[in-house]
């Protein structure tokens, strides 16, 4: 059952063992007998099958990488200590992405990964320091980044995102297509919290601005990290709080509408085999088995769901 699991990106399963971020000496020892995680820029990783045939993370012996900087330390599980580093894409190998890889790797290696991916996303969007200009060097493992020029020393964001499923507290969820979403596929309603705005304020105000529906008894269920490129996705439910009647923004959704369970549970099942969406059919296919808003979905639909 995935709500038992919680969302597929929110599985850790390592140490983080922060306080040796800054400590240089125990970072070269631990380097020699550490496990690498090479990603490449745009966040592909080398896998390997394992004895069922299933993908895993190819980790790489220290010493193929030792003229790679910088090493960022990840953590450590039991006494292996594991790093991150950022290299081109080589050899001829299938090198797959978070996407690919999310829904069948284990909790260590879809921890590791989340993290290291969005550390270096991190890195590659705040090269200066904000407030001088001047550019910033790696710092702390990899997990700050200091001004060379006024010592100031930064630290990766996180941009809180809500995401929400809103249901009718009877059988009705209803569910969007954004306007770059194939046709008949729907989703959760989501958004960025702005500055200043409580995360329920957030669910409202997202909520009214897509559909024009008010609700009520926001609830928080889960969170997910989505680094692409530094969002914490953060799952609510809602309950219609009024009139059903939705009134679109046209710029952020291309439709949106009240589903059954059973229209839903229907939907939930599809698997995309490049065929023409069936006209008779008004929802497809949902959110894919990634995504946190996949995990509000099943929820709903097992009954589990705050109401
Ligand atoms: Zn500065």
């Amino acid at each position: 059952m995935t709500s038992a699991q919680g969302p597929l990106l929110s599985r850790a399963g390592y140490d983080r063992a922060s306080h040796r971020r800054t400590d240089a000496d125990w970072l070269a020892q631990a380097w020699t007998g550490s496990r690498v995680l090479v990603i490449s820029p745009k966040s592909a990783t080398p896998v390997e099958p394992d004895a069922a045939g299933v993908s895993r993370l190819a980790f790489r012996d220290p010493s193929s990488v030792d003229d790679i900087a910088p090493r960022r330390f990840l953590g450590l599980v039991g006494e292996v200590p594991y790093f991150t580093a950022t290299v081109e894409r080589d050899g001829d190998d299938d090198w797959p992405t978070l996407r690919d890889l999310g829904p069948t790797i284990d909790d260590l290696d879809a921890g590791l990964l989340t993290s290291a991916i969005a550390l270096e996303q991190w890195h590659q969007r705040h090269t200066h320091c904000p407030l001088c200009g001047t550019p910033t060097v790696e710092s702390n493992s990899g997990w700050t980044r200091t001004c060379p020029a006024d010592g100031s020393e930064h630290y990766p964001r996180t941009d809180p995102a809500v995401i929400m499923l809103i249901h009718d507290g009877a059988d009705l969820a209803l569910l969007g297509r954004g306007v770059q979403w194939g046709a008949g596929r729907f989703s959760t309603l989501a958004g960025f919290v702005e500055p200043g705005e409580s995360l329920e304020a957030a669910v409202a105000r997202e909520v009214f601005e897509e559909v024009g529906i008010v609700v009520r008894d926001v609830r928080y269920v889960a969170s997910q990290p989505w680094p692409f490129p530094a969002s914490l996705m953060l799952g609510f439910s809602a309950r219609l709080d009024g009139d059903p009647t939705i009134d679109l923004d046209p710029v952020e959704m291309a439709e949106a509408g009240w589903f059954t369970r059973a229209e839903v549970e229907q939907a939930a099942e599809w698997v995309d085999t490049g065929t023409e969406p069936d006209p008779d059919v008004r929802i497809q296919g949902v959110s894919p088995k990634l995504s946190i808003s996949r995990y509000l979905i099943d929820l709903w639909l097992a009954g589990e769901l705050p109401a």
